[in-house]
């Protein structure tokens, strides 16, 4: 009786092959930003203690209520997968002594990976998905902000992204905060009786989520609210207001939107993301901003960041629809007619690859016969096929069948092969 297919995990995606050459586009642009700001990468474990995020990410954020893969290990610690970067990042740094002891408190880093949340899986909303994310150490003014944001603007204008739209808050101090809570709750509880069950929570534990919250009963009795700008300090008024005619002079379009509140606990003053205007409940591509007080949370000392991360399946979806957006790279299938004990063909594959390392040389399967060898081969080189049999490498030849001669064969000395790529493809 046939087994059981075994089927992924709910949630879980399987990057195809085609697929993953979208990934690899933005990665090697990502890579080449990360060179040119000078920005270090980092590699941390996907497993963490949960205490690392409890502490961090906020009791009332929906990571922390819903999302968590928290388990107990074998040893009886309570472990999970880590739901996002940012936080292990500065654990890293911390436990290294890179963002303190060694003095040397300004630091640049990216990293990139697998981040896990327990949501309900759906187009662009995964269990398993990755983030590159970049965060500055260090950095208090408006101009590492800018050099954030711009890294962002930048990178979604070479990968042509449409439909893109920027939207920029700030949330002042963790003073502004409190105080601005106290504004938000005293201003709904008049109107207590019409909100739901899980909006009375969320006013009672993070009353700043009610802000994005797109409930048409809720946005109707926002309507009025006292702004929370008007609620800022002067100094973070005045910090925002310089970071906005900052973003106007370097050309860098956004909206100022009041109700970017972001769903982590650790952010000040400034709050942005980007998003795509028709992808609804999953069109934040990226989101980041200020993080003064995390490193002090973890690790017990003061050192200003901001940072973004970027939901990499969501933009690999994106990049699909603009043509020419993967890495198409060169190949040149290789047929094998020697007999079973020759290693000719490998040999003369290896050669090749050094002298054309930027080529792909494939090797087909010398075990089926030459007719679909020779079909194979086309599929993936319809102009340029080489043949290799046992006797014209004794004459230093190869067989070629090339397009220039209307993929005829003709029999050509390795130096000859070398030229005819040379010609064709540098
Ligand atoms: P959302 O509002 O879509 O739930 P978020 O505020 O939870 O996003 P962040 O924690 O700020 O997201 O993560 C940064 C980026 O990571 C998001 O802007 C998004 O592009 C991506 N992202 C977050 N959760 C998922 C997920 N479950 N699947 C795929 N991408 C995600
Ligand atoms: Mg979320």
């Amino acid at each position: 009786m046939a087994k059981d297919k075994i089927k992924s995990i709910k949630g879980f995606k399987d990057i195809l092959s085609d697929e993953v050459r979208y990934y690899r586009y933005l990665e090697s642009l990502l890579l080449q930003k990360t060179l040119q700001h000078h920005i270090e990468e980092m590699r941390f474990p996907i497993l963490e203690k949960s205490e690392l995020f409890n502490r961090t990410i906020g009791e009332s954020s929906d990571i922390i209520t819903k999302e968590m893969y928290d388990f107990i290990d074998k040893n009886g610690d309570s472990i999970c997968l880590r739901p996002e970067g940012t936080a292990s990042l500065v654990r890293t740094a911390i436990e290294h002594n890179l963002i303190y002891d060694r003095g040397i408190k300004k630091q640049k880093y990216w990293y990139y990976g697998p981040m896990f949340r327990h949501e309900k899986p759906q187009r662009g909303r995964y269990r398993q998905f990755n983030q590159f994310g970049i965060e500055f150490f260090g950095y208090s003014d408006t101009n590492s902000d800018l050099e954030v944001i711009s890294f962002g603007d930048k990178l979604f204008k070479e990968l042509s992204l449409k439909n893109i739209t920027l939207y920029v808050n700030s949330l002042g101090s963790h003073d502004d905060r409190v105080k601005y809570k106290k504004v938000i709750v005293d201003y709904l509880s008049k109107s207590i009786d019409v909100l739901t069950d899980e909006q009375k929570n969320t006013l009672s534990k993070n009353p700043l989520r009610l802000l994005d919250n797109k409930s048409d009963n809720i946005q109707k009795l926002l309507n009025g609210i006292p702004k929370l700008y008007d609620n800022l300090s002067e100094s973070s008024k005045k910090r925002y207001d310089r970071l906005l005619d900052k973003l106007t002079k370097l050309g860098i379009t956004f909206i100022n939107d009041n109700s970017i509140v972001r769903g982590l606990d650790y952010y000040n003053d400034t709050v942005f993301e980007w998003r795509h205007d028709n992808l609804g409940s999953h069109g934040a591509i990226c989101a980041g901003g200020r993080y003064d007080n995390l490193v002090n949370s973890i690790g017990g000392y003061d050192v200003p960041a901001i940072g973004f991360a970027i939901g990499v399946e969501r933009v690999v979806d994106l990049l699909k629809n603009i043509p020419n957006k993967i890495i198409t790279s060169y190949t040149i299938p290789i047929i094998n007619l020697c007999s079973e004990d020759s290693i000719n063909s490998i040999e003369i594959s290896d050669k090749l690859r050094s002298k054309y390392p930027t080529i792909g040389f494939i090797n087909t399967d010398s075990s089926s016969s030459f007719s679909s060898q020779v079909k194979h081969s086309l599929k993936i080189n319809d102009e340029f096929i080489i043949i290799i049999n046992d006797k014209n490498v004794e004459e230093n030849k190869v067989t070629v069948r090339h397009k220039s001669t209307k993929m005829s064969d003709m029999n050509l000395s390795i130096n000859e092969l070398y030229d005819l790529i040379g010609k064709s493809y540098e």
